[in-house]
């Protein structure tokens, strides 16, 4: 069997180098190939000597994830579908600003930690990804936006659109925000090793501050990734109260809000930056009342944060509404008069269902999930 050198970090393919009778340089230059100039064929690696070379394609594969389809939104948001085989596809997502390039990375295919708002979650779950999934991400999107740079023509219906909007050119990835489908967290050993390679300067080389990692709140793995690669956090809080956040993000009731904000202290002696960014959907009715607000201004009292609310995107059958945008402005006063930080995410691309919740991907269901939801609705 072919050994998959995407699946590998630094230190990992240095092991493997020396186990196939190489010297542990030769895995510096591998990265640089794979990672840094974006080749997945060894023939182009051309300070390989060729026995190497002609060993590798043997014995090793860079072994990607393969591109199903490719939509750029009106606003020039960009969204990959990609085959992880047997049927199940996962989305990244692309957005580029002014001063900065995000890319939003899936950790799974689906979620089994059911929040009732998130369209990932209502698909329930099938596997955790492999490390080159996750990274073959990052891979693919560094190697589109080298060939379709920003701006430029680009086979889609939205092309004109995309075209007329006024924006640099070659932007890339400068950040990476762990937020696509799937609960990082759950699926810790491969982010992490993925993390590492974003990380890496013969790879991405992304400073800590510039990856995100967003978890609905699992205690355990905060504190092992605390110690293990501690990058920028954001945490799913989305209600001020455990009876509330128990509906919404059923996870709460293995872990609730006191211990996940004691967790999110502890994580800041180790963090990159020195706040936790709290995220908050806006649900019509639900979360987002001015009692709601005063009640999470007292809740994180003692917890250094800024907040991002975001305001609900709908998927067919959610049951919810977002909050009007009357009731996000008032939120967010009562939160910017406790002299919180407050930012209003900015729905992006949900005319190609990119943005927040929205991804869906392909997801062929393990948990009996699917069908207690098609039970539920013919009842
Ligand atoms: N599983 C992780 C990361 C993926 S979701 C987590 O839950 O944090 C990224 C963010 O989008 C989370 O804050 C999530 O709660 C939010 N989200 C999920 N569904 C949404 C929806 N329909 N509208 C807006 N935000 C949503
Ligand atoms: Fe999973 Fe995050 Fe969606 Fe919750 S919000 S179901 S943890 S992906």
């Amino acid at each position: 069997m072919t050994v998959n050198l995407l699946d590998f970090n630094a230190k990992q393919l240095t092991d493997y180098c020396t186990e196939i009778g190489e010297k542990p340089f030769r895995a510096k230059q591998l990265l640089r190939w794979i990672h840094q100039f974006g080749k997945a064929d060894f023939v182009e690696m051309s300070d390989l000597a060729k026995g190497l070379r002609e060993k590798l394609s043997v014995v090793a594969e860079i072994g990607l994830p393969e591109v199903m389809s490719d939509h750029v939104a009106a606003d020039g948001t960009r969204k990959w579908l990609l085959s992880v085989g047997s049927g199940n596809g996962i989305e990244s997502v692309f957005i580029p600003e002014a001063n900065r390039g995000t890319l939003c990375v899936s950790s799974q295919v689906g979620c089994a930690l059911a929040c009732t708002f998130c369209s990932t979650g209502k698909q329930g779950f099938n596997r955790n990804l492999t490390v080159a999934e996750i990274i073959g991400q990052l891979w693919w999107a560094n190697n589109a936006l080298k060939v379709t740079p920003v701006g430029e023509p680009i086979l889609n219906d939205n092309a004109q659109i995309y075209q007329s909007q006024s924006v640099d050119k070659n932007r890339v990835v400068s950040n990476v925000v762990m937020m696509g489908m799937g609960e990082p967290l759950s699926n810790f050993e491969n982010v992490v090793t993925a993390l590492d390679l974003m990380l890496d300067d013969n790879a991405y080389g992304l400073s800590r501050r510039k990856v995100t990692v967003s978890t609905s709140g699992l205690i355990p793995a905060l504190d092992r990734l605390r110690e293990r690669c501690p990058v920028a956090l954001a945490v799913s809080l989305h209600a001020p109260n455990d009876a509330l956040r128990d509906q919404l993000v059923p996870i709460n009731k293995k872990y609730p809000i006191k211990e996940l904000l004691a967790a999110c202290q502890r994580y800041l002696t180790a963090a990159p930056r020195d706040f936790v960014t709290f995220e908050y959907v806006m649900l019509d009715g639900v979360n987002d009342s001015v009692e709601h607000a005063y009640e999470l201004v007292e809740l994180v009292r003692d917890t250094p944060c800024k907040f991002n609310l975001i305001p609900f995107n709908s998927f067919p059958g959610s049951g919810y509404q977002r909050s009007s945008t009357e009731a996000i402005r008032i939120f967010r006063d009562v939160l910017m008069q406790a002299g919180l930080i407050v930012t209003v995410r900015k729905t992006r691309g949900d005319d190609i269902a990119a943005a927040c919740g929205q991804l869906a991907g392909q997801v062929l269901d393990k948990t009996r999930r699917t069908k207690q939801l098609m039970a539920e609705a013919v009842k």
